[in-house]
């Protein structure tokens, strides 16, 4: 059984290909698994094969996994929208949190990381081109959400993440990602510090984030297979 091991060495193989062509430097890219609906033992066969980032959407599925994968030395991101009355245990038990895209929520996941914790590393999601999204914060107001985050000690803003519209013409994922881009290099200049986290591409478009700067993609389905079910 070396399943995820094998889909885990064509996503690398694909990553290098992708940087390659971008000229870039492939350990610039960081494979982040998506792990929602994937039982604890999935996760445990992926940490053996050398994935140690896990991505997880729903709290309460992410918390039991954590309780029976706590052995290993697993780095955990939150990557799914956040309810604030649960800040408090996605402060507690992640390293990363990609979708802040609200004050609210960023002030909140601040006041209960705690002060032994290292700063709680964060991403500002933005509403890049699905005007139907309910997650992600406006192009235009992302800006200010950022100054907020930056007074807040116990975060430390990263970067910006986002989901595009899923699209199968390579040209068209370009154009979502490059929004993403541009908006960090001027938010970066705005802000006078570095964002060097571009939090984007899934399985059917990290080719084409990757040559628009991506430095973390998330993958499930490409790394685990089709999902089964969704839990909450
Ligand atoms: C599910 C999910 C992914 C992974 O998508 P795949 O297409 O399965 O690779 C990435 N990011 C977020 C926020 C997700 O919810």
């Amino acid at each position: 059984m070396h399943r995820f091991h094998d889909k885990l060495i064509e996503v690398r193989d694909r990553v290098q290909r992708a940087a390659e062509r971008a000229n870039r430097n492939p350990e610039d890219i960081t494979i982040l698994a998506v792990s929602k609906t994937r039982d604890a033992s999935r996760l445990r066969e992926a940490y053996t094969a050398g994935q140690h980032l896990f991505g997880e959407n729903y709290l309460q599925e992410a918390l039991e996994k954590q309780n029976a994968l706590s052995d290993l030395n697993i780095e955990w991101h939150f990557i799914g929208p956040i309810q604030s009355n649960k800040t408090k245990p996605i402060a507690e038990h992640f390293t990363w949190v990609h979708s802040i895209d609200r004050e609210k929520i960023a002030t909140r996941l601040n006041e209960h990381r705690s002060e032994n914790n290292q700063a709680l590393n964060v991403c500002i999601q933005v509403k890049i081109d699905d005007e139907l999204s309910k997650s992600g914060v406006p192009v235009n107001e992302a800006e200010k959400l950022a100054r907020s985050i930056g007074q807040l000690p116990h975060l430390k803003l990263q970067g910006l993440m986002a989901i595009p519209l899923a699209r199968k013409d390579y040209q068209e994922q370009c154009n979502a990602f490059q929004q993403l881009q541009k908006l960090r290099d001027s938010l970066q200049q705005k802000l006078g510090y570095p964002l060097p986290t571009l939090s984007m591409g899934m399985s059917n478009d990290l080719e084409a984030a990757i040559a628009c700067g991506a430095t973390l993609i998330r993958i499930g389905t490409d790394l685990f297979g089709p999902r089964e079910k969704k839990t909450t």
